[in-house]
């Protein structure tokens, strides 16, 4: 089949047909599926023959998903989940056990950060953080009990840039688990599995939704680590709704088309603001100005959705210039078809403390922008707009 381009891929693999001949895949709203004698029954328990047995372990809606991600990111297997934060949680817990340790860039998302510093440690899973600045050094970080590195590039909100062939080299060399959360890139715009990653973790409520309606989360990989990933999610129960993975399934068909929006709106006003008087600074991976911009361009086909703005006058500046936005939505979600701007020191980054937040670049005065699929003139002008009155 002609299926060589990601755009193709997303939209003709696996779509899950029913005996009605529909041509859009339908939900499948069952929690069980019936087998047709016992002998059928005892087969599929056992694994001798696959097929459907009860939605906590898969349904046809979360296969179809995770066979278009799998498609685009070039992984062999998944697993579903019902939220970003049970992929991140799931793919821990399955593969890690009491003892292990975590080598982790500091610069995660909020709960990411939250699971390492305050979940995992109960059932003696430690961490340590280490600077990506500082990359090179990490060998130092590596404890006798480290088994894993978790990761995120380009990070959330401070778009740093990791180098993936480097820490798939280095993950290689020190027999370790690398895991990439690939969120904020998609696995349109860049597939870490190329670079070595053995697992790769999304929240499917950003961009693989696109339009801020429901919750997702993914955990994709080499088979045999998914086959522990399956065992785990199979009895612990963190699984996906069949509708929210028809939704994330169906939005996955026109992920290439947003992405290249989003990724063309982005770079358009990340230039347009890059030298404004108000601004102490403005970072996108694909500005030539982003302190990783050739690392950006070698792993990533486009510089994603969201930029940050550094304003002049720290907390109140900021939270002046949010309130005077009469187009963009204050919100903590991102990849939205609607234009959001978060304050990232005061809500999803808020229970980090000062110290840990100036670490890693989240300064009273960062607002974080996730480009909409709107004109790019109207976002600019909200901006410049609010830019103006906050002066
Ligand atoms: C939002 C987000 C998560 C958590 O996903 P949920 O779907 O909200 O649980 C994890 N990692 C990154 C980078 C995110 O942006």
């Amino acid at each position: 089949m002609s299926h060589k381009h990601l755009e193709t891929k997303a939209i003709r693999i696996a779509a899950s047909k029913s005996n009605q001949r529909e041509h859009s895949a339908p939900l499948y709203l069952t929690s069980s599926f019936t087998f047709d004698s016992a002998e059928e029954a005892r087969q599929m328990f056992a694994e001798e023959i696959e097929g459907n047995i009860y939605s906590r372990y898969a349904n046809p809606n979360s296969s179809d998903l995770i066979q278009k991600v799998c498609a685009l990111e070039g992984t062999e297997d998944g697993i579903a989940t019902a939220s970003g934060m049970a992929a991140m949680f799931g793919s821990i817990a399955s593969l890690l056990s009491q003892g292990d340790h975590i080598l982790a860039a500091r610069s995660l998302f909020g709960s990411t950060h939250q699971l390492l510093t305050r979940v995992f440690p109960k059932w003696g899973i430690t961490s340590t953080y280490g600077d990506i600045s500082d990359i090179l050094n990490w060998e130092r970080l590596i404890q006798p009990n480290t088994k894993m590195i978790f990761i995120e590039t380009p990070s959330n909100p401070g778009l740093e840039i990791i180098d993936l062939e480097w820490i798939g080299k280095f993950a290689e060399a020190h027999h370790l688990i690398l895991v990439v959360d690939n969120c904020f890139a998609t696995p349109y715009l860049q597939q870490p599995a190329k670079w070595g990653a053995q697992v790769v973790t999304h929240s499917a409520t950003k961009y693989i939704d696109g339009q801020g309606r429901v919750l997702g989360g993914l955990i994709l990989g080499q088979k045999n680590l998914m086959d522990e990933v399956q065992f785990f999610t199979r009895h612990t129960g963190p699984s996906i709704s069949p509708f929210n993975a028809w939704i994330l399934a169906k939005s996955m068909e026109t992920l290439p088309v947003r992405m290249d929006r989003h990724c063309e709106s982005a770079l358009k006003i990340a230039a347009y603001f890059k030298d404004n008087k108000d601004l102490e600074a403005v970072k996108y991976p694909f500005l030539p100005s982003h302190p990783q911009y050739e690392l950006a361009k070698k792993q990533m086909s486009q510089g994603g959705g969201i930029i940050t703005l550094n304003l002049k006058g720290g907390l109140s500046r900021a939270q002046r210039f949010i309130d005077q936005l009469q187009m963009i939505s204050i919100t903590a979600n991102l990849g939205d078809s609607r234009s959001i701007i978060t304050h990232p020191a005061s809500t999803t980054h808020s229970k980090l403390s000062e110290a840990e937040r100036e670490k890693v670049g989240i300064s009273d005065g960062l607002i974080r922008l996730s480009v909409g699929l709107e004109h790019h003139e109207d976002i600019l002008t909200d901006i410049e707009r609010a830019l103006e009155q906050t002066r």
